[in-house]
C-alpha cells in the first residue's frame, strides 16, 4: 500500500490515484517506474521477484489497485481479456466437465467454450433465458462452472449476481463473471459471492485503446495457483509496458466512468425517443425489462449500447458511414465514440443462435461533447428516411 496517507480505508477515487504506489520504494517518483526487465538477480538482496513471467513490481502495483477496487483479496494481470478469461476457465474445470453459461456471452469466450475445450471433454451449455430457473435446470452431477457475463455483449441483459452465487454455492460449482461492462466502479460481484471477478483491460480499465491487457480477481489462494498454473505455464501474463500504460489508464478511471456514464444515458435516452429507431438496449434506462435488478446489483452504467435503426442494412450501413464522430471498430470502452454492426448481415440461424436481432447496431459512447455526439447521431438516423 501507499501507506504514507495512513488511511485505513481507501476510496475508489483514492485507490486510483494513490494504493500501492510506494513512492518510499521507489525514491518517491510520483509515478512508479516501469520494471522493464525479464530477470531479477539475487546475489545480494533476497527481494523475492525472479522473473517477469511470474511477477513484476509494476504489473503488481496493477495488480494491487485492481483487487482493491473489486473488493477481492488479489487480482493478476493478464496478456489480454482473453488470457484471462481461458486461464479462469482452464483453472477450475477439468476433463469431462461442464459449464453454462448466458448463451450472448462474448463470442471469443462461447468459440473456447464450444469448440477448443471440447477436445478435453468439456461440455457447455448455453442458456437462452437469463433467468436462475434456467441455470438451474441445466446443472447436471459434472457441472464446474457457471460463467457470467453480466451485462451480457450486444443485448445488455442482466443475471442476478446473488441468486445465481448461493445457486452455485449450493452444488459445489465455480461461478466466474466477466465485469468488463460495468468496471469495478459500477459492479463488486464479490460482493454477491461470485468467486472469480475477470475483465478485459483493453476497454474502460486502460481506457485510452492504447493496451490490451486482461486482469483475473478471486481468492489468496486461488489467484496464486492460478499465478504458477495457468498463467506461468501458459506464459499470458502482461507485458510490464502495458501495466504501467494501465496504471496511467486507472489514475482517471473513476472521472472518465462518470462522463461515459453521463454522456451514455443522455445518448440512451435520445435514442429511445427517435422516430427512426425500433428499440434501444441500454441497463439505464427505466424502460429496461432488468432495470430494477440492475439497480440492485450496479451502482452505475458505463457507456456501451446497442440499438436497431429502422431500415435495412444497407439503410443502417450507410447511416454509420454518415457518422462524423463515430469511427467503426470492434472495440469499446476508450476515450473516442466508436459504432459496429453485429445484427447487419447476420444469418437466421446466427441470430437464433447468439440473441442478436437483425440490424442491430452497438455504439461506444466517449468522452466528446456529448452534444456533438447526439447530432450526429440525430443526422444520421434523419437521413435514412425511414
Ligand atoms: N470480454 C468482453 C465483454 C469483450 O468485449 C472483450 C473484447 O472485446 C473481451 C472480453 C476480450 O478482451 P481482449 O480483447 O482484451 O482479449
Amino acid at each position: 500500500m501507499g501507506g504514507h496517507r495512513g488511511q485505513e480505508t481507501w476510496s475508489k477515487e483514492d485507490i486510483c490515484a494513490h494504493l500501492g504506489d510506494d513512492y518510499d520504494r521507489f525514491l518517491g517518483a510520483v509515478v512508479p517506474p516501469i520494471f522493464q526487465n525479464s530477470l531479477f538477480t539475487r546475489k545480494t538482496v533476497n527481494h523475492g521477484y525472479t522473473y517477469t513471467r511470474v511477477t513484476n513490481p509494476t504489473t503488481e502495483i496493477a495488480e494491487k489497485k485492481i483487487a482493491a477496487l473489486e473488493e477481492g483479496e488479489e487480482a493478476k494481470c493478464f496478456a489480454s481479456g482473453m488470457a484471462a478469461i481461458t486461464s479462469a476457465l482452464l483453472h477450475a474445470l477439468e476433463q469431462g466437465s461442464h459449464v453454462i453459461c448466458p448463451k450472448s456471452v462474448y463470442t471469443p469466450t462461447r468459440g473456447f467454450l464450444e469448440t477448443y475445450l471440447t477436445r478435453f471433454g468439456v461440455e457447455a451449455t448455453f442458456v437462452e433465458s437469463e433467468s436462475v430457473e434456467a441455470f438451474e435446470r441445466e446443472i447436471r452431477p459434472n457441472t464446474k462452472v457457471i460463467f457470467l457475463e453480466s451485462p451480457v455483449s450486444n443485448l445488455f441483459s442482466l443475471q442476478d449476481l446473488g441468486e445465481l452465487s448461493r445457486l452455485a454455492r449450493a452444488h459445489n460449482i465455480t461461478t466466474i463473471i466477466d465485469n468488463t461492462w460495468a468496471t469495478p466502479m459500477y459492479q463488486n460481484p464479490i460482493r454477491f459471492g461470485i468467486d472469480l471477478v475477470v475483465h478485459s483491460a483493453s476497454k474502460y480499465l486502460g481506457g485510452h485503446s492504447d493496451i490490451v491487457g486482461g486482469v483475473v480477481i478471486g481468492r489468496k489462494e486461488t489467484m496464486t495457483e492460478m499465478m504458477h498454473r495457468e498463467r506461468g505455464m501458459l506464459g499470458g501474463i502482461m507485458d510490464p509496458h502495458q501495466s504501467w500504460l494501465l496504471l496511467r489508464g486507472l489514475r482517471t478511471l473513476p472521472i472518465r466512468m462518470r462522463q461515459h456514464q453521463e454522456n451514455g444515458m443522455k445518448v440512451a435516452k435520445f435514442l429511445e425517443e427517435h422516430p427512426a429507431v425500433e428499440r434501444v438496449y441500454y441497463p439505464g434506462l427505466p424502460s429496461h425489462p432488468q432495470y430494477e435488478l440492475g439497480r440492485k446489483q450496479m451502482t452505475g452504467y458505463s457507456g456501451l449500447m446497442s440499438f436497431v435503426p429502422k431500415g435495412n442494412d444497407e439503410q443502417i450501413w450507410a447511416f454509420i458511414k454518415s457518422l462524423r464522430f463515430f469511427e467503426e471498430g470492434p472495440s469499446w470502452g476508450g476515450f473516442e465514440s466508436l459504432i459496429n454492426s453485429p445484427g447487419i448481415g447476420i444469418s437466421e440461424e446466427s441470430s437464433g443462435r447468439t440473441g442478436i436481432p437483425s440490424g442491430l447496431v452497438r455504439i461506444s459512447i466517449g468522452l466528446e461533447q456529448v452534444d456533438s455526439l447526439i447530432d450526429d447521431l440525430d443526422r444520421g438516423l434523419r437521413s435514412m428516411k425511414v
